[in-house]
């Protein structure tokens, strides 16, 4: 108790908690729990999240990085025996490591400040999940759900899309926090494709070409590419792939981006 009183939230940690039982009820909702389902939270904070996973799911698995809430978490949860507390920073972890043979689900309100490197991590460990429902600065979810041609489609957008169906579920206003973050949220669910959008051999390729055909957004493809890659790589990949050197990353579709990975791919990219 005397913890909760003295806590300080700490901004650089991303710690806007959210205690609407509404809310805490309607992502435990999205996400479809079960008693079948083991649950990874990151960032259970004061637990209110993690206190509702644990009643819809299995198990549960949340890792904190700040030390501070240790004993307040470690009490809290004593005696929930479906809550295991790892206290550890979740961008020096590897998320398979908290699997115990099955998928699991990662239900989570993320902190916003490493939201990008933690979904390139579940992108780097799709396998281990069967569903992913994450509260998202709304900018960002925004971002991921967007398709080719609004300004907000970029690499990310491509990269988890070719790998999950991605859909924003609900928003939440920025009210429902406390203390208030300074943006808007919104949960998104992130279902994994029967299969990526291309094959294993071509992953590296496609997620390179992807990467730096957005690094200049204003630039042409084969201008961008040609920052990364030898001019004669670039217009025979181009030419391979049958895309316009013309065009702008942005009016690239998914597929395009495949075939556009397979050029550079066959020229030893
Ligand atoms: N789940 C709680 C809730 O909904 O009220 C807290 C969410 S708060 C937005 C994000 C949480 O992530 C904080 O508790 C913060 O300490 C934790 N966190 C920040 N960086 C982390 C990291 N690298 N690894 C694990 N947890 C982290």
């Amino acid at each position: 108790m005397k913890q909760e009183q003295t806590f300080h939230q700490t901004r650089r940690l991303g710690q806007n908690f959210l205690y609407d039982p509404n809310i805490l009820r309607k992502i435990c909702t999205v996400a479809e729990l079960s008693k079948e389902d083991h649950v990874i939270e990151i960032g259970p904070g004061k637990g209110s999240l993690t206190e509702h996973l644990s009643r819809s799911s299995g198990k549960v698995t949340a890792i904190e990085k700040d030390k501070r809430l240790r004993n307040f978490l470690d009490e809290k949860f004593g005696e929930f025996p479906n809550v295991r507390l790892v206290y550890e920073d979740i961008l020096k972890s590897r998320l398979r490591h908290f699997s115990c043979g099955g998928k699991m689900k990662l239900v989570s309100n993320l902190p916003y400040n490493i939201s990008t490197p933690i979904l390139l991590r579940v992108l780097d460990e799709k396998e281990f999940f069967s569903k992913i429902v994450v509260m998202l600065q709304k900018e960002v979810a925004e971002r991921i759900s967007s398709v080719r041609g609004r300004k907000s489609y970029g690499s990310l957008s491509v990269l988890l899309q070719s790998c999950f169906s991605v859909e924003i579920a609900f928003g939440v206003s920025r009210r429902a926090f406390h203390p208030s973050p300074d943006v808007d949220s919104a949960v998104v669910i992130l279902d994994p494709l029967e299969s990526p959008a291309y094959p294993a051999s071509i992953e590296k390729t496609f997620r390179a070409v992807t990467r730096h055909a957005f690094s200049s957004r204003r630039k042409t493809i084969r201008n961008s590419l040609g920052n990364f890659f030898d001019k004669e790589t670039v217009e025979q990949a181009l030419s391979d792939s049958g895309i316009e050197p013309g065009r702008r990353a942005e009016s690239l579709s998914i597929e395009e981006f495949v075939k556009l990975a397979y050029g550079f791919h066959k020229a030893g990219q």
